[in-house]
């Protein structure tokens, strides 16, 4: 697509701090598409840019991250777009560029202005979130990014319920709700589990962080909130296979995570 058929190019230069200042840049490839962009009347340009800068500041606030210390990028990109190759996809994130799918914001039903947000909350979350070098669970990465739509007050009505889920990292709402649990147990909870993401990941920086097994935490979330019903029983039964040392025998130790960790192995198995 020519960049003569951007409807819309906004350049915004908005302060994040007293020292630094992003740049948004909002692109809608769509007016001239069959069906147009319907959506334009309700998310109007300024609507937009105050999302994309609402988002990143929620998120760098939320990550404790100052200028420096996170990834480098002074700006972030929105482009709307038909993903014609793949329908059913909302949103995807590469580096600093989002990409949202103007066929889903067309047919959306219900308040699009909080569903927009909702979903710039998530995709924000990608641009900044560390990723263990792409060693972290799926699940947990969209966990981080809808935590940060939850507590951006963006939570659609359709999410399940507060406690629900089998696993810690089934990802999503479920691991927002399990992760806003973990924050509530030790504030900043989130920000200096992105923090450690940096470079690897290992489920033992919730050992580091909370001094309990991840999966431990998640069997007091799911008691926590009366949820025993959809509990995967086998945790409570199958202790060797559970609480696994997922380092090789081989390996030296590295961090107190993993003193921490073997710790508690220990205390467990014996
Ligand atoms: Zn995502």
């Amino acid at each position: 697509m020519s960049p003569k058929q951007f409807i819309l190019v906004l350049l915004l230069l908005i302060p994040l701090t007293s020292t630094h200042a992003m740049m948004y840049e909002i692109i809608d490839h769509c007016d001239r598409a069959p069906g147009g962009n319907k959506y334009a009347n309700e998310l109007s340009i300024y609507y937009k840019a105050s999302v994309l800068s609402g988002a990143t500041e929620q998120v760098l606030n939320t990550f404790c991250q100052i200028e420096g210390e996170g990834k480098k990028y002074d700006t972030v990109t929105l482009q709307i777009e038909s993903f014609t190759q793949s329908p059913d996809t909302v949103a995807s994130t590469k580096d600093n560029v989002i990409r949202m799918n103007a066929d889903y914001l067309r047919h959306y039903q219900g308040d699009i202005k909080k569903e927009f947000a909702g979903v710039v909350y998530h995709e924000m979350t990608h641009v900044w979130q560390w990723t263990g070098n792409g060693t972290a669970p799926t699940g947990l990465i969209n966990g981080i990014a809808d935590y940060m739509r939850l507590k951006g007050g963006y939570a659609p009505k359709g999410w399940p319920r507060k406690g629900s889920g089998s696993r810690w990292d089934e990802g999503y709402a479920v691991t927002a709700y399990f992760l806003d649990y973990c924050d509530g147990l030790e504030p900043g909870f989130v920000a200096k589990l992105n923090a450690l993401m940096k470079d690897s990941y290992s489920d033992a920086f919730f050992v580091d962080l909370l001094g309990k097994f991840v999966h431990r935490l998640w069997r007091d979330y799911k008691l926590a909130h009366g949820s025993e019903e959809d509990y995967p029983k086998p945790y409570a039964r199958t202790l060797p296979s559970d609480y696994h040392v997922p380092w090789k025998a081989d390996d030296v130790p590295k961090s107190n995570a993993y003193l921490k960790y073997l710790q508690y192995y220990i205390h467990y198995m014996f």
